[in-house]
């Protein structure tokens, strides 16, 4: 089916008298008629049995996400920080490295520079702009992940994915791809050699500011077997847990051992779930993504056409605008639309940029991004304060920068709120 078609139906098909919505299972827990019937589940657990490990509202959410994602497996989470924490915990543990791009989200640089450094996993930054053969010096040997976002936040930088693909996998390491800006509307990193996808499903996927949450996908194509032969990484996927009675997950669960993995172990450990409520609201969202996707890439193209002749603005950045940097990767890699953020340097450095924001009257001035109504945010004060000037750089962030994300008002709002607001610089 066609993605339209999977986003409304993909996940749950009601049987004779069922609800046709997916119905909110608003239950921690499940009965079994036997004590048996319950061990056999902590032995491998194939139904639900406790909502922290699995839920039936969330669990119909999950297929769909995979489906549009076309992956064979999907885990949602707490939030999309926790996706993108258990993505890579599910692979390293203490003394191991990853590598990701320096042009991403604010919340995962820190995550990646401050946090798992105290977890001891260190993070090798690299610029996801540079040749192969660069990136490729940047490999270690207990190199476990290569981690990269297919629009940067808020850079919006497009990742080569098929590049990093390819250097990952010389190096035996699954390349993990946080799709939150593109979602699968717009592009599926899994056709483009990625294994594992992660998004912040706060952002286009609910769409409505309405619930805080993450998903994990997996494409179940990396050979976590072959790559543990040649490079010996992976352990933990193929030799038995024995905290799961010796279960190996390649060999119990094939091409869905990580997520399977990814919840036996991690889920159950750590514990970053979401709620049924929550994922009934996020499937509201995913119904419409095809159409707002649509409105917020056309709407995004309009309004960067009118920054970039705005004698206020220093400069646009905006995949889809004819001439931006990533244009040609945003034909190969985005052919239907860039998204709806762009990136404004406001003339008069930070000062010009809090004027133009505070000259906005129909646009929030919120801490957020990919919502229904045009939202605004000064990265340098607020997802991004907490980075160095030299993180700044990397994730491509000066004073003057305002995040602007296009909403699905009526164009013409949206262009008459700005000129407003840049009478005011
Ligand atoms: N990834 C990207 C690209 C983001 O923009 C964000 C949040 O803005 C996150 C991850 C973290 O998601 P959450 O706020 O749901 O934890």
């Amino acid at each position: 089916m066609r993605i339209e078609t999977e986003c409304l139906h993909a996940g749950y098909t009601p049987k004779n008298g069922d609800p046709r919505v997916v119905p909110i299972v608003q239950s921690t827990t499940y009965c079994f008629d036997s004590t048996e019937h319950i061990a056999d589940l902590f032995n491998m657990p194939s139904e639900h049995m406790y909502s922290r490990l699995s839920n039936p509202t969330c669990d119909a959410v999950e297929q769909k996400l995979a489906t549009l994602e076309g992956g064979v497996g999907a885990m949602l989470t707490s939030s999309g920080q926790a996706a993108s924490l258990t993505a890579l915990l599910n692979v390293c543990s203490a003394g191991d490295s990853i590598i990701s791009t320096g042009a991403v989200y604010g919340g995962t640089v820190n995550l990646f520079a401050v946090t798992l450094k105290k977890m001891g996993i260190e993070c090798i930054w690299i610029d996801g702009d540079d040749p192969a053969e660069k990136i490729q010096a940047a490999f270690k040997p207990n190199t476990k992940a290569v981690f990269c976002e297919t629009i940067a936040n808020p850079a919006l930088a497009v990742c080569d994915i098929e590049k990093l693909s390819a250097v990952a996998h010389k190096n035996h390491v699954p390349l993990i791809i946080d799709n939150t800006f593109s979602t699968p509307f717009l592009c599926r990193p899994i056709e483009w050699g990625a294994d594992i996808v992660v998004h912040s499903t706060t952002k286009y996927l609910d769409g409505h500011a309405l619930q805080v949450g993450g998903v994990i996908v997996d494409s179940g194509k990396f050979d976590w077997e072959a790559a543990h032969k040649a490079s010996g990484k992976f352990p933990d996927l193929v030799n038995p847990d024995a905290s799961y009675h010796g279960l190996i997950y390649t060999k119990d669960f094939g091409n869905k051992a990580y997520i399977v993995k990814a919840r036996m172990h991690l889920m159950r450990d750590i514990g970053c779930c979401t709620s049924a409520h929550a994922a009934f609201l996020l499937n509201l969202g995913l119904e419409t993504l095809p159409l707002r996707m649509e409105r917020y890439c056309k709407n995004a193209l309009e309004v960067a056409r009118f920054f970039k002749s705005s004698d206020k603005i220093e400069s646009v950045r905006y995949p889809g605008l004819e001439g931006d940097r990533y244009y040609e990767a945003a034909k190969k890699y985005l052919p239907l639309g860039a998204s709806g953020v762009i990136s404004i340097t406001v003339k008069g450095g930070r000062q010009g940029a809090v004027r133009f924001m505070d000259g906005l009257k129909l646009a929030s001035n919120v801490v957020h991004v990919a919502d229904i109504r045009t939202s605004v945010l000064h990265p340098a004060s607020a997802t991004h304060r907490q980075l160095t000037d030299e993180q700044l750089k990397a994730a491509g962030i000066d004073g003057g920068l305002v995040r602007f994300s296009c909403g699905l008002e009526h164009i013409d709002d949206i262009l008459d709120d700005i000129t407003g607001a840049l009478q005011k610089v």
